[in-house]
């Protein structure tokens, strides 16, 4: 239950708010994903004043604030079109409207079809209030013991990274049972995340070099049974769909 609701003006009342220690409080981005039904009472600081609504370019590099909606972010200007994809298929069009991108990212469970591709990309987040810099993917390593008393105020993601997303799902609008993203950088780098599984989004490979995608894949979801399918349906899948990601981004640059 929600016993207590602010919405400061600035990002050091926010963050006093956030460290207190009586009261659970928690950041409020859209508001469609926060458990509101929590047992023990909770306080929210509403984030929709400080400002953090805004996309700004730098050279390749765009940062995000946190308050930013997802659809806010598939319409800006050259995004890749595999993260417009993924968004897309991350939430419906009302969804889109209120969820924010701190908030998608803060609460990506393993079926984020978002946080997946976010991980492939290397997002990296500017946190308070400490003013660090953390990939995303270290934050999942350690996002229940990190992110409580933290806000993520910025996400920045590099426009030359080319992104491929591909996923299984049974419709087209539901849920994935696997999903693959894979990005690759001017450089070569390539980085494979899969989704449709876990408590969170799972770093497959970061390197350089194609040949060892598919098995990476078949083994980091060996294990990824569920209620929804079998590991060995899941490990196969991933194995497709990474080895599918790379054919399409070597079609793409050829066409
Ligand atoms: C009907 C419905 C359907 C949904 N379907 C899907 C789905 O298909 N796939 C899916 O992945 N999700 C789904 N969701 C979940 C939800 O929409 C997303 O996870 C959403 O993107 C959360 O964003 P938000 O801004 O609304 O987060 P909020 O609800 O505001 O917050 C979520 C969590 O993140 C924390 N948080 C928010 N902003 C920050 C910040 N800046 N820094 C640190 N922590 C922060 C909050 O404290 C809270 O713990 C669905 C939700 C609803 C209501």
């Amino acid at each position: 239950m929600i016993v207590e609701y602010h919405r400061p003006q600035t990002l050091p009342e926010a963050v006093n708010l956030l460290r207190r220690k009586q009261v659970l409080t928690q950041p409020l981005g859209g508001g469609t994903a926060i458990d509101f039904k929590a047992d023990q009472p909770i306080a929210v600081v509403d984030l929709q004043a400080l400002g953090l609504d805004t996309i700004e370019r730098q050279g390749h590099l765009i940062h995000i604030g946190a308050t930013v909606t997802l659809q806010q972010l598939m319409e800006f200007p050259d995004l890749a079109p595999a993260l417009v994809g993924a968004i897309r298929h991350q939430a419906t069009y009302n969804l889109r409207h209120q969820a924010t991108v701190g908030g998608s990212l803060a609460s990506a469970d393993g079926r984020s079809p978002f946080g997946v591709a976010m991980l492939a990309l290397d997002a990296q987040l500017k946190l308070l209030p400490d003013e660090r810099t953390l990939s995303y993917g270290d934050l999942l390593a350690l996002r229940d013991e990190f992110l409580p008393g933290n806000l993520i105020t910025q996400v920045t993601l590099n426009l030359q990274v080319e992104l491929c997303y591909e996923f299984v799902a049974r419709t087209p609008a539901d849920l994935p049972i696997v999903c693959a993203a894979l990005a690759r950088w001017p450089s070569g780098r390539l980085r494979l995340a899969l989704g449709g599984w876990g408590k969170v989004p799972t770093l497959v490979l970061d390197g350089q070099g194609a040949e060892g995608l598919r098995p990476a894949a078949q083994a980091a979801f060996s294990n990824a049974a569920d209620e929804w399918a079998s590991a060995a349906y899941r490990s196969q899948i991933a194995g497709i769909l990474a080895q599918r990601c790379w054919q399409r981004l070597l079609t793409d640059k050829e066409g």
